[in-house]
């Protein structure tokens, strides 16, 4: 029977030891291609998956790993052949459906995108699904009609792997970013990521009042909690802020006051089951426009023995931007 290396998470009681090992090949879930995984990456929500620390996985056995970058191997679609280099953010994979900490996967076609041109595999996992939704966050703005004319805009968890991506490409497109840290050792690393100003994680983690003094126009928030009500309540007249994550919890204790008195907009954003057309814009925004210099600044790459320990260094907050996984 053939078969394929994999970490494997079973059901346990405590918290689960992930495993690399030998997967049955035979034991793939449904889907109409199988691609050989030649390259992954690791996102917060996969060191979540990966500790135990929230319930990530819904299914058991589980190879754990939302995003893959690989090559088809067959396929009973007609949208896609052996040989089509593709790429895969999220549709629960690692969660509901084996993921990507594997050399091989069985997907639904639906849930492919093809590799943009001008994109290495590598390259689109230095991104993963962090990058492409730091990209979903700035499409949300455009849509909102900000630019950088209308004012800065601050990213908040700047060192982490959506923070990191958001600030290259605010800055690429022209925008003045301000990023908040809790690492101020980064400073440099933000710079040369095109950051103008550093604000400290802290002072935005106490609570503030309903409104502040207005410092941007637009906001990327990773963090949730009293860091996304203080950016709300210092976000200028008729500004917005696209809040994607929670690293620093996941309440809000706000106020309406942004909203009805300075027109402030909340922009959600999800990348998990973001319709095709969106995603294929943002990765077609990515090839296009990301600095390949600032991204190789801010990616690192690991093997697969190694995701374990990189799944705890994430939810410990110790990874600074992204982690490519080379599995071919
Ligand atoms: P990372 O761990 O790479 O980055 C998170 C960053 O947040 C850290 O680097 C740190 O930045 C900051 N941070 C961590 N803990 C705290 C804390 N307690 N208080 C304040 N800031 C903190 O994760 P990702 O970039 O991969 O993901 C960021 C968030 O976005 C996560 O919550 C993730 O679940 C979410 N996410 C959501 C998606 C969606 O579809 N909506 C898709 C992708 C991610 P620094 O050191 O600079 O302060």
């Amino acid at each position: 029977m053939a078969s394929f290396k994999a970490i494997v998470i079973e059901k346990t009681e405590g918290a689960p030891s992930p495993i690399l090992r030998d997967f049955d090949e035979a034991d793939l879930m449904e889907g109409d291609v199988t691609v050989r995984v030649t390259h992954s990456t690791v996102n917060y929500k996969d060191g979540l998956a990966l500790t135990g620390k929230a319930p990530v996985v819904r299914r058991w056995p589980m190879i754990p790993g939302v995003d893959c970058a690989g090559i088809v191997e067959s396929s009973s679609s007609p949208d896609f052949r052996p040989g089509d280099h593709v790429i895969l953010n999220g549709w629960g994979t690692g969660e509901t459906h084996l993921g990507a900490y594997a050399e091989k996967t069985r997907v639904k076609s639906d849930w492919l995108i093809k590799l943009p041109t001008g994109l290495s595999a590598a390259d689109a996992m230095a991104l993963g699904t962090a990058g492409y939704t730091a990209m979903l966050c700035l499409l949300a703005l455009e849509r909102h009609d900000l630019r950088p004319e209308r004012g800065p805009a601050i990213v908040t968890g700047a060192a982490g792997g959506v923070g990191s991506v958001a600030v290259a490409l605010l800055a690429g497109a022209g925008w003045h970013v301000l990023a908040s840290t809790g690492r101020p050792e980064e400073e440099a690393y933000l710079r040369g990521l095109g950051a103008a100003e550093i604000v400290t994680r802290a002072e935005l983690a106490e609570k503030g009042r309903p409104l502040g003094k207005e410092r941007w126009a637009a906001g990327v928030d990773t963090v949730g909690s009293t860091t996304l009500a203080n950016v709300l309540s210092m976000t200028r007249y008729g500004g917005a802020v696209a809040a994607c994550g929670l690293a620093g919890g996941m309440d809000l204790p706000a106020t309406v006051a942004p909203f009805i008195l300075r027109n402030v907009a909340l922009l959600g954003v999800d990348s998990v089951m973001t319709p095709k057309a969106l995603r294929e814009q943002a990765w077609g925004r990515l090839a296009r426009d990301l600095d390949r210099g600032k991204l190789a600044a801010m990616t690192r790459t690991i093997r697969l023995d190694e995701v374990v320990q990189a799944g705890r260094d994430i939810v410990e907050g110790k990874v600074r931007g992204r982690l490519v996984v080379e599995i071919a």
